[in-house]
């Protein structure tokens, strides 16, 4: 850098989907904003589960409109315990229209959802793309200095650490995190099939973890298939017709025939917490701040909020003339964090072992609390509404 380089109010790096949303949200407040990521095509084949706050955000950001055709609504989910065992749960059905919503959201295929990102982000002309990646992040008194690896040296006052699960960001914040090998992978991929999914998500409880088919436009849904590890290279190595009749058998022909498309990715699983969400002028979004199982489609939909909130606080402070990588600043957006995420992963650790436990009173509890859901109009409007977005953070 030299006493011509500008300094940025805020810098994101890494452009996965939390931090393109983060960059846009935080230009859209009129910040100076960089975005230091590489330029590169989505590497595998997942999709999101967008649940409402998520599509209104990106409704917000001018984003949704570019991609809501790829999407399909999602207005039913069905949660089906295939454990087999001797104690079971009862089947429970989430309807959007009991709690007057037409979907809870929408399941989209990453790439899409990227390519309509990239495009809205490259709109803005307080928005500066270094298609870079970092390769040095030094936190100082008034600054953070950020080198490149093509040799550039940027500056900024609040870095947005979006870099994912070995997030450089976050260590150079001297962030600790917890985190626990779940034994556990997803194989992703997807399928075209017979009959209409009618916009109901169906989600098998197996003894290994929950397998989900996803609808996507047309008769097509994605599927995340949750297994214990050695289990999911197996179904990885499967040739295309023998996967085919394993998703077939798993689904229980709800779907009817099922042909699975080109493209699988296993996905091992974590559970990875942070001790803090912000310090020394480092803000964390995204899986650099939280890596759950995809259990709920929970992942993303809290990385959007994530990308939200601190545009939100970055973005007021600065139009308040406040410095937005201040202590001050960080330590809102910390306590902005910190209980919607912790509960989250909470909930699906214990969604989670309740699934694996092989102890019988474990079982018992979880079938009564199925059975709670299934049966208690309330409980379950209640478990929709916490399930798409926390109380406090709705509008209406
Ligand atoms: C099987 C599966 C299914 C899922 N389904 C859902 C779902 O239905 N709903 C949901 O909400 N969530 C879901 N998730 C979670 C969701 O996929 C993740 O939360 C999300 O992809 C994380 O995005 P991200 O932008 O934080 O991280 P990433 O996509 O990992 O992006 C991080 C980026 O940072 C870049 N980077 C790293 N280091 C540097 C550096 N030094 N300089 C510059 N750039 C750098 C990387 O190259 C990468 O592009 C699922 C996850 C899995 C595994």
């Amino acid at each position: 850098m030299n006493d011509l380089s500008p300094i940025y109010d805020s810098l994101v790096i890494g452009g996965g989907p939390a931090g393109l949303t983060t960059a846009i949200a935080l230009a859209e407040t009129g910040a100076k904003t960089a975005l230091l990521a590489r330029r590169a095509p989505y590497a595998d084949n997942r999709t999101t589960a967008l649940l409402g706050a998520s599509v209104d955000l990106l409704e917000r950001l001018n984003v949704w409109p570019r991609c809501h055709d790829q999407a399909a609504a999602l207005r039913t989910m069905r949660l089906v315990d295939d454990t087999g065992r001797l104690i079971r749960s009862p089947e429970v059905r989430f309807c959007s229209d009991e709690i007057g919503l037409e979907q809870f959201g929408y399941n989209i295929d990453n790439r899409s959802l990227m390519v309509a990102l990239e495009a809205r982000a490259a709109e803005f002309s307080n928005l500066t793309r270094f298609d870079d990646e970092a390769t040095t992040i030094d936190p100082q008194d008034a600054s953070v200095a950020i080198a490149t690896g093509k040799g550039e040296h940027l500056a900024a006052r609040l870095v947005v650490g979006a870099d994912g699960r070995q997030s450089p960001s976050r260590q150079a914040a001297g962030i600790e995190i917890s985190r626990r090998d779940l034994h556990q992978s997803a194989l992703t991929f997807n399928i075209a099939h017979s009959r209409s999914h009618n916009n109901v998500s169906t989600e098998f409880h197996t003894p290994q973890g929950p397998c989900v088919f996803v609808p996507l436009p047309g008769n097509r849904c994605s599927v995340v298939w949750v297994s214990a590890a050695r289990e999911a290279e197996r179904l990885m190595s499967l040739g295309d017709d023998e996967l085919s009749e394993a998703a077939e058998r798993q689904s229980h022909s709800i779907l009817g025939r099922v042909r699975v498309e080109a493209g699988r990715n296993v996905f091992a699983l974590t559970i990875e917490r942070p001790e803090q969400f912000a310090s020394h002028r480092v803000a964390l979004v995204g899986e650099s701040a939280h890596v759950v199982p995809p259990i709920g489609a929970q992942g993303l939909n809290m990385g959007l909020r994530d990308a939200a909130d601190i545009a939100d606080i970055a973005g007021n402070a600065i139009s308040l003339g406040e410095d937005p990588g201040s202590p001050a600043v960080l330590a809102r957006y910390q306590s902005a964090r910190r209980s919607d995420v912790a509960s989250r992963l909470i909930a699906i650790d214990v969604a989670n072992r309740s699934l694996l436990s092989d102890f019988l009173p474990m079982q018992s509890l979880r079938a009564a609390g199925m059975h709670l859901l299934g049966s208690f109009g309330p409980l379950r409007r209640l478990a929709m509404r916490e399930g798409l977005a926390p109380t406090w953070k709705r509008v209406s």
